[in-house]
């Protein structure tokens, strides 16, 4: 049973911090309700006010240009990514991903902002995110901030965001030519959460070889994980079957998961192994092919 709440409405990026500065003791901010909700529903989460955000327009958009990439409100639905021609033409990796996240009417109300500050390693554009070498802007009442979204998430449902503070945008570099970018989620429910998910970016150069790489596992540490050391193992070298077989092992070895009622811990990091693999191939094959 959910307990009583008071509730409060913002229209403004400003009326919002005002209601978090007046509400500062006991407040949680609340946009589609889609996590939020059933964590209050279990009782694991009891605000003595609930401050609801779903309605600031100014920050539902997303923006492109070919310097300073994309930009996505935070209260912008996972509808609007998935369908927004700007992305599909930019970035359709992200469409991919949104397609496959949860069902017609979790991505109808559910919100960008929502889904990145619940902090669940298992969500999908977390990893998709820190693939693409995203940032995200913060705001409380005192000052704004950007920070690497690889230093947002801090541990299992904690982020970065400090008292106060409310998300405000996503920050996406334009993706360089000869670059591929691809993702995988394994799930047992067709549009579920993962139980393992692998992002990776590859860069290739006119030989082939690769010039930049960046994998990031889901739903197998407390946060997305990026395997820096898997990522180094392919710079400067071309594409090999004993080359793939190395470095998905090493993802799975970095890999750091639990057994729950989904997946054994082993189960989990095999399925790290099988995925990297698959995806270093797919995004190295593509990104080689356009290096052309
Ligand atoms: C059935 C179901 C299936 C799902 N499947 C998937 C899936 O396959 N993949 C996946 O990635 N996700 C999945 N989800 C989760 C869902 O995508 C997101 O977590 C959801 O969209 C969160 O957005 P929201 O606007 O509903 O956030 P809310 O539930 O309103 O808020 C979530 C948290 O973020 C905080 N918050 C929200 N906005 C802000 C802000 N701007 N600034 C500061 N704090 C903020 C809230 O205080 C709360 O702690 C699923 C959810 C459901 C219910």
């Amino acid at each position: 049973m959910i307990r009583d709440f008071i509730y409060s409405k913002a229209t403004t990026v400003k009326e919002a911090l005002d209601l978090i500065e007046k509400h500062k003791d006991d407040y949680k901010i609340i946009c589609g309700g889609q996590s939020l909700l059933i964590l209050m529903r279990q009782g694991l989460v009891a605000p003595e006010n609930l401050i609801d955000i779903k309605k600031v327009k100014e920050l539902s958009y997303i923006d492109f240009d070919s310097k300073n990439g994309l930009k996505i409100g935070a209260t912008t639905i996972h509808r609007e990514i998935e369908k927004s021609k700007i992305i599909k033409k930019h970035y359709p990796i992200l469409v991919y991903m949104e397609e496959n996240l949860a069902s017609d009417q979790t991505r109808n109300w559910g919100t960008i902002g929502g889904n990145l500050c619940h902090g669940d390693p298992t969500g999908d554009p977390g990893p998709m995110f820190l693939a693409l070498d995203a940032s995200v802007k913060m705001a409380n009442k005192k000052r704004e901030r950007t920070i690497p979204l690889e230093e947002f998430f801090v541990d299992y449902f904690e982020t970065a965001l400090e008292e106060g503070e409310l998300l405000l945008e996503v920050q996406i570099p334009v993706i360089l030519p000869k670059t591929s970018v691809v993702y995988e989620k394994f799930n047992i429910i067709k549009n579920d959460q993962g139980i393992v998910s692998v992002a990776a970016l590859i860069t290739a150069d006119k030989g082939g070889k690769c010039k930049n790489a960046r994998i990031v596992l889901g739903g197998v540490a407390s946060t997305p994980l990026r395997v820096k050391k898997a990522e180094q193992m392919l710079i400067g070298e071309k594409l090999s079957d004993g080359l793939l077989d190395k470095i998905g092992l090493k993802a799975s070895k970095l890999a750091d998961p639990v057994s729950d009622i989904h997946a054994s811990e082993e189960y989990r990091k095999h399925l790290v192994n099988v995925l990297t693999k698959r995806m270093v191939k797919k995004a190295w094959e593509q990104a080689k092919a356009s290096a052309r």
